[in-house]
C-alpha cells in the first residue's frame, strides 16, 4: 500500500516497444512478444505519421497509415554518424536533415520535437 492508500496491484506494463508496440514491464530488457533489445532504445516517440525510436546509433522512424494508429510496415533507419545539417522547423515544429544526399523532412508534435532536441544534444 502506498500513502495515499491505494493497493498496487501487479507491475506497470508502460515500456512501449518500438518494433510491435506492446506494453512491457518498466525493466524488461527484451520485449516479451517480439524480444526486441529494449536496452538500446534511449527514446521511443509516438507521432502522427509515424513513431521514432532514438537508439545510440540510428533514428529509426516506422510509418503508420494516414490518421491510423496502425503501421504500414515501411521502416527508415538513419544512421546518426550520417545524419547532416540539422535544423528544427520553426514556427511548424519540424525535423529537418540531410541523408546520403537526400533532404528528409520529419513532422513532429511540439512536444516530440523538444525531447529529440534534447537527445540530440547528449548523443553528439
Ligand atoms: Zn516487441
Amino acid at each position: 500500500m502506498d500513502k495515499d492508500g491505494d493497493v498496487e496491484i501487479g507491475i506497470d506494463y508502460d515500456l512501449i516497444c518500438p518494433e510491435c508496440g506492446v506494453g512491457n514491464p518498466r525493466d524488461a530488457k527484451e520485449c516479451t512478444i517480439c524480444e526486441k533489445n529494449l536496452e538500446e532504445t534511449i527514446l521511443f516517440l509516438e507521432d502522427d505519421s509515424f513513431d521514432l525510436e532514438i537508439t545510440k546509433d540510428c533514428i529509426i522512424e516506422y510509418r503508420k497509415k494516414f490518421w491510423g494508429e496502425e503501421r504500414t510496415g515501411k521502416v527508415n533507419k538513419y544512421h546518426i554518424r550520417k545524419i547532416k545539417n540539422i535544423e528544427f522547423g520553426s514556427p511548424i515544429s519540424r525535423f529537418i536533415f540531410e541523408y546520403n544526399g537526400a533532404r528528409k523532412v520529419l513532422p513532429l508534435k511540439k512536444e516530440n520535437l523538444e525531447k529529440l532536441i534534447h537527445i540530440l544534444k547528449t548523443l553528439k
